[in-house]
């Protein structure tokens, strides 16, 4: 490595990036290459020397940008976005760069104690009880996804009750979640050894906006119950994947203390909305929660990626996750005064991401970081008034933050809705001129608006509309 090169060269993939950005609107949003594009244009064996950046970058743009599905275009409403900012790009670049591996607190001091100053901050602006903060003997710790959290919170509830019951008792542990839960928490399930049919995936209805019914959990455990088994974990959400709904963090949090079940909430999503006072009603009934999730690469303006995940007892984590070899010792770590971020996740190396984050935070301010998130919920309203004066379409569940779940409404009895609403989508995304992602909720084949890609403005909403009316049209004319 040398730093004269490092300078020269990292300035072109600079300008590289800037352009892209710059002209990022003239490609087709979702990629269009068929499968195995890419081995017919690069050759089938590595360069035994070395080749120019100049030929590289040749090789990104004729090959690499044409199969790629531009997650940061102005028109991406797919999924939920991966925001990106030039902090969160400045922060990666430091991260990067200084490339340490703060596995414990020795391999780099700074690197443990900014993640640990900087989960207190968000903590903070999240406005949780002090017992998730360091400061009030909890903690918080930067993972890569909410998958690996989910894992890690599963493994640490497991041990928590195996060590009561004895490990072979773990046949009979139960997992809760609505219908509506990510899917990770399932796998996640899995993977700790949880037989699968002991997952409970309890349905929700349109009567309740998706959201789990208290009732209905406690109906469930106390069938488990009755059964014999031992009821363990149970993750709500606020702001679920496929329609943005929101769990009742309170009522479900008094049901997990009677059973004394693991809560955790997962806000991998709309948890940076509640930064904001309007929104952080949500979270009301956090203090029942063991633990907490939320993904500031979704929407804080953090490139991929950075997950944050809070305990309210450190050391149910640790004691399932800490792993122990000679060469790891050191005085620091024996003096039980220092955090060890390797004891909070499943591997041992880990990047420096706390730097990130903590730049993202203070480039931009909390006040800036809600103006940020109000405006993305602003066009999403803004979408949704336009779909609801148009009588032909109907916005199928209540929006809460800045997705909207809509479609086409069938236009007499024998027209099927989901063929009419998924060929809308495909001749939108063939476009090229804006991708979104559908979803079932409820039996209800819905088109997903998901607003908040950080280039999104006013004028990209409104064509996003006339595209999707310019496609109704041209579909409900072949229909009837
Ligand atoms: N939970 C929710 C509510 C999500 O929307 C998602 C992804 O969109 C996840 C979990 C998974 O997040 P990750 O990709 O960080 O594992």
């Amino acid at each position: 490595l040398d730093a004269d090169e490092l300078t020269d060269e990292s300035k072109v993939v600079i300008d590289f990036i800037a352009n892209y950005y710059k002209s990022i609107e003239k490609y087709p949003v979702q990629s269009q290459v068929k499968p195995g594009y890419l081995s017919s244009r690069l050759p089938n064996a590595a360069p035994s020397s070395s080749e120019s950046l100049e030929d590289i970058l040749k090789d990104v743009t004729d090959s690499i940008i044409p199969g790629l599905t531009h997650w940061q275009s102005p028109n991406f409403f797919a999924y939920f976005q991966a925001n990106a900012s030039t902090a969160g790009f400045l922060g990666e670049m430091l991260c990067s760069g200084l490339n340490v591996v703060g596995f414990n607190w020795i391999a780099s001091p700074a690197a443990t104690e900014l993640e640990s100053i900087v989960m207190d901050w968000m903590g903070q602006m999240l406005n949780l009880p002090s017992s998730f903060l360091f400061s009030g003997g909890g903690g918080g710790v930067l993972h890569t996804s909410t998958c690996e959290s989910l894992i890690c919170t599963l493994v640490a509830a497991r041990d928590r009750v195996l060590r009561k019951i004895g490990s072979d008792k773990i046949v009979k542990l139960v997992v809760y979640a609505s219908d509506q839960t990510h899917c990770s928490l399932f796998k996640g399930t899995k993977l700790v050894g949880i037989p699968p049919s002991n997952f409970r995936s309890i349905r929700t209805s349109f009567s309740t906006g998706f959201s789990l019914s208290p009732q209905a959990l406690e109906d469930a455990i106390q069938k488990d119950v009755a059964a014999g088994l031992v009821p363990l974990f149970l993750c709500a959400t606020i702001g679920t994947t496929g329609c943005g709904a929101v769990d009742p963090v309170k009522e479900l949090g008094q049901i997990a203390r009677k059973y004394s079940l693991w809560y955790h909430i997962d806000a991998a999503y709309a948890g940076s909305a509640c930064i904001c006072p309007e929104f952080r009603h949500y979270m009301d009934g956090v203090e029942l929660a063991d633990s907490l999730t939320m993904n500031p690469h979704k929407w804080f303006l953090t490139n991929m990626d950075c997950c944050c995940l809070w305990v309210q007892e450190p050391s149910s984590l640790i004691q399932s996750l800490a792993s122990d070899a000679e060469y790891l010792t050191n005085k620091a770590s024996e003096s039980n005064a220092v955090v060890d971020y390797k004891d909070w996740q499943i591997a041992l190396s880990r990047r420096f991401k706390a730097l990130k984050l903590w730049i993202v935070i203070r480039r931009h301010g909390l006040a800036n970081l809600m103006c940020h998130i109000r405006a993305d919920v602003n066009l999403a309203k803004r979408f949704e008034s336009l779909v609801t004066k148009d009588n032909r379409f109907e916005v199928v569940v209540p929006r809460r933050f800045a997705l909207v779940c809509f479609r086409l409404k069938p236009y007499n009895k024998s027209c099927d809705g989901l063929k009419l609403n998924r060929d809308l989508l495909a001749a939108v995304n063939q476009s090229g001129r804006a991708f979104m992602t559908h979803g079932v909720i409820g039996g209800v084949y819905v088109i997903r608006c998901a607003i908040g890609s950080t280039l999104t403005q006013e004028h990209h909403v409104d064509d996003l509309w006339k595209l999707i009316q310019q496609k109704a049209r041209l579909i409900l004319a072949n229909g009837k």
